[in-house]
């Protein structure tokens, strides 16, 4: 290799699929691993969202495929369509989620359940389903995108906190299952981050309490010892640290993107 020779892209050669890959912290992961070199499959429910993602994606080939994380079918369907069309996966993030709140007592069975599946048992159903091809190549990376509400509680977010502290025992349980199979399953924790997530979640405040967004806003960041936002970019360059080669000996972690609000 010349001097002048650019260094090869960390994650050239490899398939990476995310899940909730159309907007928020699920697309700056897909465009961070697609300029770190990846071919990237985006998955989500709503395909126009996708199509746009995918459209400013560079580098590739990439895919964009529908599917709701918390159906088995729907996701094999899915894994089968993004392996004939990049090959097998080498990287799965499981970014997939939704944050529902309620006050404990009027947490409804259905809001319960709905946040258990998109956020748990959809984490299970992508790991289960894409773990074959990482054991056939004898590497590769798993990334959960839990919280920081799967470190600390938050008040009226209990099932979506049970939720994202199952992905945690979820991740380091795979971890050493898989520790000698060259394959690392860890969970990247950010706190509150700037997107629909946290607008909907202020939304829903001021229309449950009549306070201000500026205020509701100023107590979801009083929280953050940095006193601001994280961005989807800094959750997805953490990702991409995870996925790179460098990172082979970190397994069943939890790094927590929050300013120093969770320290463990
Ligand atoms: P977002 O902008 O609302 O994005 C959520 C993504 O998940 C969307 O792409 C959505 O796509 C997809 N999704 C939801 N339900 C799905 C299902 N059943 N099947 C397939 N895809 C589904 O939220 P975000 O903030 O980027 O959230 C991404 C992840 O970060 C989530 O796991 C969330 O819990 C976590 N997180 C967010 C924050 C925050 O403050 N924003 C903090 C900590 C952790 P479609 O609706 O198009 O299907």
């Amino acid at each position: 290799m010349s001097l002048d020779s650019p260094l090869p892209a960390p994650l050239s050669g490899r398939h990476a699929l995310v899940t909730g890959a159309g907007r928020g912290i699920g697309a700056a992961i897909a465009r961070r691993l697609a300029e770190d070199g990846a071919r990237v499959t985006l998955l989500g429910r709503q395909a126009a969202v996708l199509d746009e993602t995918l459209a400013a994606l560079p580098g590739g080939p990439h895919f964009a495929v529908t599917a709701d994380v918390a159906q088995p079918d729907s996701v094999a369907a899915a894994l089968a369509a993004a392996r004939q069309a990049l090959g097998p996966v080498d990287i799965l993030v499981n970014n997939a989620g939704q944050a529902g709140s309620a006050p404990f007592l009027k947490t409804s069975m259905a809001l319960w359940q709905r946040m258990l599946d998109v956020n748990l048992s959809g984490t299970f159903v992508c790991c289960q389903a894409v773990l074959p091809d990482l054991l056939a190549q004898g590497r590769g990376r798993i990334v959960n995108i839990a919280s920081t509400a799967a470190q600390k509680g938050y008040a009226y977010v209990a099932a979506y906190a049970a939720a994202k502290h199952g992905v945690v025992g979820l991740t380091r349980s795979l971890a050493l299952e898989l520790a000698r199979q060259g394959i690392t399953v860890n969970a990247v924790c950010p706190g509150y981050t700037d997107t629909d997530i946290l607008r909907e979640g202020v939304a829903h405040a001021v229309a449950k309490t009549g306070r201000s967004p500026e205020e509701v806003q100023a107590e979801f960041v009083a929280g953050n010892p940095q006193r601001r936002v994280i961005q989807p970019r800094e959750v997805a360059d953490a990702v991409a640290w995870l996925c790179a080669d460098g990172a082979g000996s970190v397994t069943g972690q939890c790094i927590s993107l929050s300013g120093g609000e969770v320290m463990a």
